[in-house]
């Protein structure tokens, strides 16, 4: 092999391609580490746009979780529950809300009041763990420790179910299901969002 074709070999895809980032012309400890950077800021840039703000995210996981914690200021009304019902209501076909009669019945809301007082706390009557008072009692109720599955894996041949959007798209970016590569997980993220904040029917992706 001459020194040409060398260099050529040394430089081409499946030379340690597991470990190897040609853009970057860097060499990683392992295949983790690779993807990791593959995954970062450098290379997918923050191309997930929140539709309310505009604020870029690195994944669709990042946009869904800034919506659902209510922390975007151009959309404060929006929460986890609130995304989910509309969700649920656009979602006829349920490609990813679980069944309306399911949800509804899941969804009773829990509120405790002085009866769950045992004699030594108040007590969760889906858990049976004691609290000091019924605000964090109340609190212990609405967290996701008893919140609900309300959607589930686009992916017919996977069972996962998710209390939260961005639980669900952290599930698909892992490619953990092989449902679909990361940049359809994007794709399927922006259809979405379009279907959401423009209170559009959601149909398969
Ligand atoms: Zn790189
Ligand atoms: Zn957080
Ligand atoms: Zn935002
Ligand atoms: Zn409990
Ligand atoms: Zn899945």
């Amino acid at each position: 092999m001459d020194q040409n074709s060398c260099n050529q070999h040394m430089q081409s895809a499946d030379h340690f391609s597991d470990r190897y980032c040609r853009e970057c012309k860097k060499y990683f400890q392992n295949a983790h580490n690779l993807r990791q950077h593959l995954n970062s800021r450098t290379h997918r840039g923050s191309d997930v746009k929140c539709p309310f703000c505009n604020t870029g995210f690195v994944t669709p996981s990042g946009a869904s979780h800034h919506l659902e914690t209510g922390s975007c200021p151009g959309a404060p009304r929006l929460n986890r529950e609130s995304i989910a019902r509309v969700v649920q209501r656009l979602d006829t076909t349920g490609v990813i809300a679980k069944k309306q009669i399911e949800w509804h019945e899941q969804n009773v809301e829990y509120v405790a009041n002085s009866s769950s007082w045992n004699g030594s706390g108040y007590e969760c009557y889906l858990c049976h763990r004691n609290y000091r008072t019924l605000l964090a009692l109340n609190q212990h109720l609405k967290s996701p420790a008893h919140a609900q599955k309300v959607y589930h894996c686009p992916n017919r041949g996977c069972a996962k179910e998710f209390t939260a959007l961005a639980a669900l798209f952290n599930h698909l970016e892992s490619e953990s299901c092989r449902f679909m590569r990361f940049e359809n997980v994007q794709r399927v993220h922006r259809q979405l969002t379009d279907q959401i904040t423009s209170n559009r029917r959601i149909t398969l992706f």
